[in-house]
């Protein structure tokens, strides 16, 4: 693709507004209705200025009060017709509008939980929380309101201009004289607010980023005592973003300005020579009137059209952004031909494993990896920081996909397995638990949603949980995290540990929290982290020498190689990397079991 090209993507097309159309399948029918409606209630539009007409030369003309009377009925049976069927039009619209947006937010929100952590690492989640309140707010405005706009205001356009042309073609070239002004300037302006309303948009985007990164890391923001450096960054994006608000204000004011004084000084000339013609028996009154009535509607008309113009603009922006993140393939799925993992026993094998996070290879994370996990096998990750060890656990679930070689459970290269029974087979405990605003029951099902009362109570009395758990007044119903209970540091690890106990896979990945807890909280810990290792194939990313200690087998990372392989004893008494590591890492960390050290 050119840089162009590019330009020309990014800058989005009126097709990604016609794809929204795809979504109004559903609802043709009501849409058919709706337009049906349109056309009728606007009819009623385009006939009282003619039943005005009548009225007024049935009463200064022919003075004839039984004609008056009727009319005057007439035209009252019309409006409240207009009035019903306006009604069933922007009802029925809405209702669709309404329906279309809901849709696209959950697909949205949908495929951004398909798409791969490699994603996130690019994004910010801010930016994207934005695009799903903001930009599909424009979208909402658009095709509840501009599409429906613009069909009645073409209506009316073609409908008024047919019939006065067709009363007074002199008249109607004198106002119509008005109208490629009014449509140049249109387009020229239309372009301007464009272009400032999307930086407007993008400046939001990126004060939304700010904003919940440091509302989401108030405690580092405070203890560093940056509030008023966070303070200037938002200002400043809400600054500039005022700046350009104001400045389209500006544009799209003087733009009103400018129609009013063109469309209405258009009409002030028709009234002119029109009067002039009244004068000369050319036209009577009525007719004159009427042609007023009917110019005052062509001139709503179009000054509508150019807001139109502006609010499609703004909704070509949004829809691209929108379109944009539904068209980003999720870069990691099922092949076509995966198969699914069933009884899984834990036999992992790492095969010449190779990995780099940039597109271009050049700085390889991992290289030529071998490591192999038999069922129930402990695998402690040693290495400095740096040298891939989190990287490597997170190509087993297939966070990101190896490079070179290949990894496999049970002979099965990972690549050939359904995602979800593999990421389904592999437990993790992360360092920092992360635990959702919910209930204690809830965090703790979020590995068995359907687990009944008697599992997670189970789950949590082997993680050790459910003795502090109990002793809430509440129970396993107390709210944590924001609006509920704050846990400690150890409880919070426990209740992962009951989390991953529920959802019983085969593999597991512990990355050993590397603050210590105080020793009782310690051995609660590490008493449920023995539990939910039982049985399992576990690698873990080791900071403690009793979790060293007793690994099967400890695999010594450096610079993304294996460098050592062996037991705690065998490693130390071959000297190297370990022994050195040993040194600075564990042997002066506080032991759990003082006479492990
Ligand atoms: P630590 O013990 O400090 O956590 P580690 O051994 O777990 O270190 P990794 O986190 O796997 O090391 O990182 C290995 C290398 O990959 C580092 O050089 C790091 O800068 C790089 N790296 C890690 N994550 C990413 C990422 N998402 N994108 C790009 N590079 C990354």
């Amino acid at each position: 693709m050119t840089k162009q090209e590019e330009a020309g993507e990014k800058k989005g097309s009126p097709r990604d507004l016609l794809r929204l159309l795809v979504y109004t399948k559903p609802y043709r029918v009501r849409l058919a209705i709706a337009l049906v409606s349109l056309l009728i209630a606007n009819s009623f539009g385009l006939v009282a200025p003619k039943i005005v007409q009548h009225i007024i030369d049935a009463a200064f003309t022919r003075r004839d009060v039984a004609e008056v009377n009727s009319l005057a009925l007439v035209m009252l049976g019309a409006f409240a017709l207009q009035a019903a069927f306006s009604f069933l039009r922007s009802y029925l619209l809405s209702y669709t509008g309404e329906r279309i947006v809901a849709e696209v937010r959950t697909q949205l929100y949908a495929h951004l939980t398909n798409l791969p952590v490699s994603f996130y690492e690019s994004r910010r989640v801010g930016e994207l929380t934005s695009r799903l309140a903001s930009d599909v707010s424009v979208i909402q405005t658009v095709t509840t309101g501009a599409i429906t706009e613009l069909l009645r205001i073409g209506f009316l356009l073609v409908g008024c201009i047919a019939i006065i042309t067709w009363t007074n073609p002199r008249l109607t070239a004198v106002m119509l004289a008005v109208v490629p002004v009014v449509i140049l300037s249109a387009v020229f302006y239309g372009r301007y607010v464009r272009k400032l309303s999307t930086r407007v948009q993008d400046q939001l985007a990126e004060a939304s980023a700010i904003l919940q990164e440091t509302l989401s890391a108030i405690r580092i923001v405070q203890s560093f005592v940056r509030e008023e450096y966070e303070r200037g960054r938002y200002r400043d994006r809400i600054r500039e973003a005022l700046r350009l608000a104001v400045r389209s204000s500006v544009a799209s004011g003087s733009f009103v300005a400018f129609i009013i004084l063109v469309v209405y000084g258009g009409i002030a000339f028709v009234l002119w020579v029109g009067s002039r013609m009244v004068l000369a028996q050319e036209m009577t009154a009525g007719e004159l009137i009427a042609f007023v009535l009917y110019t005052f509607v062509v001139g709503g008309a179009i000054g509508g059209m150019a807001e139109i113009y502006g609010q499609f603009q703004r909704a070509i922006g949004a829809s691209r952004r929108v379109f944009e993140l539904l068209d980003t393939a999720p870069a990691i799925t099922d092949a076509p031909d995966a198969r699914p993992l069933t009884a899984v026993r834990g036999h992992v094998e790492l095969d010449g494993v190779g990995f780099s996070y940039a597109q271009d290879r050049v700085l390889p994370v991992l290289e030529g990896v071998v490591v192999e996990a038999r069922p129930g096998e402990v695998i402690a990750l040693v290495g400095p920081s740096g040298a891939g060890k989190s990287t490597l656990v997170s190509l087993i679930p297939r966070f990101y996909d190896v490079v070179e070689g290949s990894i496999r459970i049970d002979g099965n290269d990972i690549r050939n397995i359904k995602l979800s029974d593999l990421r389904q087979a592999i437990g993790i405990v992360p360092q920092e638990t992360v635990l959702f605003g919910g209930t204690v029951r809830e965090n703790i099902a979020y590995g068995k949603l359907e687990a009944s009362d008697e599992e997670i109570e189970t789950a949590a009395r082997a993680a050790h949980a459910h003795e502090f758990v109990s002793a809430f007044p509440e129970g396993y119903a107390t709210i944590v995290g924001e609006r509920g209970v704050k846990l400690s540091g150890g409880e919070r690890q426990r209740i992962a540990i009951a989390r991953a106990l529920l959802k019983n896979p085969a593999i597991l990945i512990l990355d050993e929290a590397t603050s210590s807890l105080d020793s009782e909280s310690e051995k609660l810990v590490q008493d449920a982290l023995d539990t939910l290792m039982r049985g399992r194939t576990t690698f873990v990313i080791a900071h403690r020498l009793s979790t060293v200690r007793r690994a099967d087998r400890i695999v010594v990372l450096d610079a993304g190689r294996v460098v050592q392989e062996g037991s705690h004893e065998e490693l130390l008494a071959l000297g190297g990397l370990y022994k050195r590591l040993y040194e600075i890492q564990f042997r002066d960390r506080p032991a759990l079991f003082p006479a492990e050290a």
